[in-house]
């Protein structure tokens, strides 16, 4: 049988709704095909019941052959030319025997059930892809564009470039990631962030491309093209997932090649020894063709590969995906879970909460103003609170020159010709240490996250900045704990402020005050102890430690660009429970793949051992293999069903 992958496509963004877009069954080829060849074999048989002159029928049942036949036959022989061994040319071979010894009914009646299970299959494909496709349907296609002169015109959304003025009507998608620039609305950014209620939106605040305006009209300003937005990123990562396979798959795949030719072998000689025995021709080649059909291995290539991209379709929709087949198999055999902590348990939009001056010459407003201008151009979520707050403060930031970012360390630049930096105190010299030890532990004390602002190397102003845990922090690792055992958290924060929100969240492994390579040992150090790690982490900092999980599992919308493109899995909605979910999933999508594999080969031994040792009638035979095939797809389509991620939330399993 012919693989199911999902061909990369972009998707064509029809319709602006997010249930799934269903292929009809007749709009697949395949479909009509084995229509019409069903068609020609009841039309064939009942002339041949109705004792119609027998050439009338064999060119019914002829005909069937080739509406039946024709596809896979042809794939088979292009197969052939680049030297692979195609089952399904085994197939269609089978049933040109079996016309040639006379059987041509049951010849035809393989090419029935072939080529309607063959359709079956590429329907189920069809719809897979059609669960995974409905996540990038987000989009609208056409923009309403405010010219400088007000004039609207409606425009390509692949032609919008940076800095275009768009009008957005109440109802309406947003076109493209922007900043609000008039007017107000609400707006449900449930696709991108999974949250259930509409945000308002006003002048100043982002908005995302593919999420709907609510009740207001709004004017926004295009930050970034088409092709860099949020939700195009998540398209990219899906097509990206679609072309690839697991290592279950290839490995059946190479497997398959050398039985199938081992099957071929076998074939000859189950028709030319009993012919040497003295047995008729027709009887030998009966049973040659009907050995040749029922050890055909179309069930096993059926079994990894539907129920994986089912478990990724399901788990996209729910908000994780992984970028392959391979992740999507290997989240299954993760036995720890590693948490970063801001920006992945927090929500990493901290709030600058106090700002303690140590040197009078520097009041609170100075020591904000030169922290937020060198921590301007960072991405960390400790950096978008200070320049947040100097902003609530209409604070004038000066131009900055040289930044540098430190990860798990903090930033520096030249402001006004000298070097400010913003920091973790970890990082400073001892007599520095000394100037802000007092504010710092009392920052701490409280939960809050102490950052110092130096300027020459000297501290200037401690800041406090807390951060909120995720709402939903404590039911996933209570999660994670139930499915792989309790997780670990890796911070690069100081060892205060993370165990009291791991004692909050119920983690009781915290390893702090790690520097990125620092991470890393952390995960080598755990995999070292025989246990494979997936790690959920956000930021750049996270990045080496992505790479070296087993699993690396990114927040999609905290998540920087790198992180992203290290990481093995997104959390496109950044809900924390997913990832215990997406791993009991992907077990159960491996117990499925196990059962599948039974029943292929339990199938495939039965009937072989009776056509070699008994007499097993050539249309027993063709149903028994086609009926397994059947069995084994829709077996691992049940993953796309809602109760199957249900059930791996509620249970785990
Ligand atoms: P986590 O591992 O918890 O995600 P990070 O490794 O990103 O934390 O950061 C570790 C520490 O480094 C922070 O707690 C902070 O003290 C300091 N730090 C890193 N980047 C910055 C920055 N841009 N501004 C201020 N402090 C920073
Ligand atoms: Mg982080």
């Amino acid at each position: 049988m012919a693989t199911p992958t999902l061909a990369p496509q972009r998707a064509t963004p029809a319709e602006v709704r997010v249930p799934v877009r269903r292929t009809r069954l007749f709009a697949l080829p395949e479909m009509r095909w084995a229509a019409a060849a069903s068609a020609l074999f009841l039309v064939g048989l009942a002339a041949q019941l109705a004792g119609a002159p027998a050439w009338s029928w064999w060119v019914l049942y002829l005909a069937c052959y080739a509406a039946g036949g024709w596809e896979p036959g042809l794939a088979g022989l292009q197969a052939l030319r680049e030297k692979t061994l195609d089952v399904d040319l085994l197939m269609v071979v089978a049933a040109i025997g079996a016309a040639g010894i006379g059987q041509i009914t049951d010849g035809a009646l393989l090419i029935v059930i072939f080529a309607t299970s063959g359709a079956l299959e590429a329907l189920a494909t069809a719809r897979t892809e059609d669960s995974v496709r409905g996540l990038l349907d987000l989009a609208p296609e056409t923009a309403t564009r405010v010219g400088s002169d007000g004039d609207e015109d409606t425009v390509a959304v692949a032609d919008l470039e940076v800095g275009d003025v768009l009008l957005v009507r109440p109802g309406e998608r947003i076109a493209a990631d922007a900043t609000v620039i008039g007017g107000g609305s609400e707006v449900d950014q449930a696709t991108i962030t999974g949250e259930p209620l509409p945000v308002d939106k006003t002048t100043g605040d982002e908005v995302f491309a593919g999420t709907l305006n609510g009740t207001g009209t709004l004017r926004i300003r295009v930050d970034r093209r088409a092709q860099d937005s949020v939700v195009a990123r998540i398209a990219a990562l899906v097509d990206q997932a679609a072309g690839t396979k697991a290592r279950t798959q290839l490995f059946i795949e190479k497997v398959e090649q050398r039985y199938s030719l081992g099957m071929v072998a076998v074939t000859i000689a189950v028709f030319v020894i009993p012919l040497l025995a003295g047995d008729s021709v027709q009887r030998a080649l009966l049973r040659a063709m009907t050995f040749m059909i029922v050890a055909s291995p179309c069930a096993v290539v059926l079994a990894t590969m539907p129920p994986l991209l089912a478990a990724i379709a399901n788990a996209g929709r729910h908000g994780v995906l992984a970028k392959s087949a391979v992740v999507m198999e290997q989240l299954g055999s993760v036995d720890r879970v590693v948490f970063d902590k801001t920006g992945t348990l927090t929500r990493g939009t901290p709030e600058l909460a106090e700002i303690h001056s140590v040197e009078t010459a520097f009041t609170d407003a100075e020591i904000l103003r030169l922290a937020a201008a060198v921590e301007h151009p960072s991405e960390h979520p400790l950096a978008a609170a200070v320049v947040r707050a100097a902003r609530a403060r209409d604070l004038e930031l000066p131009a900055v020159d040289e930044f540098t970012a430190h990860p798990g360390k903090g930033v520096s630049a030249l402001v006004h010709g000298q070097r400010v930096g913003v920091g973790s105190p970890a990082s400073l010299t001892a007599a520095g240490l000394e100037v802000v030890a007092g504010p710092v532990a009392q920052l701490r004390a409280r939960g809050y996250t102490a950052v110092v602002v130096t300027r020459d190397s000297r501290p200037i102003g401690v800041l406090g900045i807390s951060d909120q845990l995720r709402a939903e922090a404590e039911a996933a690792v209570a999660a994670v704990a139930r499915v792989t055992g309790s997780p670990v958290l890796l911070t690069g924060d100081n060892a205060a402020t993370a165990e009291r929100l791991a004692q909050q969240v119920g983690i009781t492994d915290v390893r702090a005050e790690l520097l990125p390579e620092g991470k890393v040992e952390a995960v080598r150090a755990l995999q070292a102890d025989g246990a494979r790690i997936a790690m959920v982490g956000d930021g750049i900092n996270d990045a080496p430690a992505l790479a070296t999980s087993d699993v690396g599992i990114a927040m999609g919308g905290a998540g920087s660009d790198l992180t992203l493109q290290t990481a093995d899995a997104v959390v496109v909605r950044d809900d924390l429970t997913t990832v215990p979910a997406v791993i009991a999933l992907s077990r159960r999508t491996r117990r499925v793949v196990i059962a599948n594999l039974t029943i292929a080969a339990t199938f495939i031994g039965i009937l072989v051992l009776w056509d070699l040792f008994g007499t097993l009638p050539l249309p027993l035979g063709v149903a028994g293999h086609e009926g397994s095939t059947v069995i084994v797809g829709l077996n691992g389509l049940r993953l796309l069903r809602e109760a199957a991620w249900k059930r791996a939330v509620r249970t785990g399993r």
